[in-house]
């Protein structure tokens, strides 16, 4: 199954990928996470992308574009993908599009997750995450305990650099700007499924497996 998480920073899309992941077998491609361990490590990828993401702007397309190529080429992906956090541009999707007809990829399921701006500001200035394991935390709904230990693996929990108030305004700016436009481009050429994502998490991750399994291959039905 090959499928594409599209909606604004802080909708859900990493949580909701992560679970469809663990479930169908097919990795979470989140181009964000790629870049913060570019970043960490001090690759040439890494130092390029930084001062864009510090700012709350998009990486230049063709950086991504190479970067989901040498991604989706390799073998964990030959019976599928979740995307998460690209395609951001319409460059970008259109290069999406010329590297499945190059690797006869059937047509992606494009489902875009919607929450109001203002959940959105309080979910990202209330977000920490694990740096070990990736547990997610929110101030609002699952606080990390005092010390910012992982409770699953003990690992640090911190909080995103660009999770402040001044780079979140921009990122949504940005989002409105350059990815938003993407939905017409994509309901026009794709299954589009929309999902609430202003709701529990279960919740949410129910309605979207719902609406996808129609177009998930029978022999991975059972795993849902
Ligand atoms: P995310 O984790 O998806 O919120 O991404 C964090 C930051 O990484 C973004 O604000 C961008 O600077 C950069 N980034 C992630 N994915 C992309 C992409 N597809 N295109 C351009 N920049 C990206």
């Amino acid at each position: 199954m090959y499928l594409i998480l599209f909606g604004a920073p802080g909708v859900g899309k990493g949580t909701q990928a992560k679970r469809i992941s663990q479930q169908l077998s097919i990795p979470q491609i989140s181009t964000g996470d790629i870049l913060r361990e570019a970043v960490r490590q001090g690759t040439g990828l890494g130092k390029r992308a930084e001062n864009f993401m510090k700012k709350g702007q998009l990486v230049p397309d063709h950086l991504i574009l190479e970067m989901i190529k040498e991604r989706i080429s390799q073998s964990d992906c030959d019976h599928g993908f979740i995307l998460d956090g690209f395609p951001r541009t319409i460059p970008q999707a259109q290069g999406l599009t010329k590297l499945m007809n190059t690797m006869e990829l059937p047509p992606f399921i494009l489902v875009e997750i919607t929450v109001p701006d203002e959940i959105i500001i309080k979910r990202l200035s209330g977000r920490k995450t694990c740096s070990q394991c990736g547990a997610d935390y929110n101030d609002h709904t699952h606080p990390a305990p005092a010390d910012n230990i992982c409770t699953i693996c003990g690992g640090k929990i911190t909080r995103r650099s660009d999770d402040n108030p001044e780079t979140i305004k921009k990122r949504l700016q940005v989002y409105r700007e350059q990815t938003a436009p993407l939905k017409h481009f994509y309901e026009e050429q794709h299954q589009f499924i929309s999902i609430d994502g202003n709701k529990h998490i279960d919740e949410v991750y129910k309605n979207l497996i719902e609406q996808i399994k129609p177009y998930i291959k029978h022999a991975d039905i059972h795993a849902l």
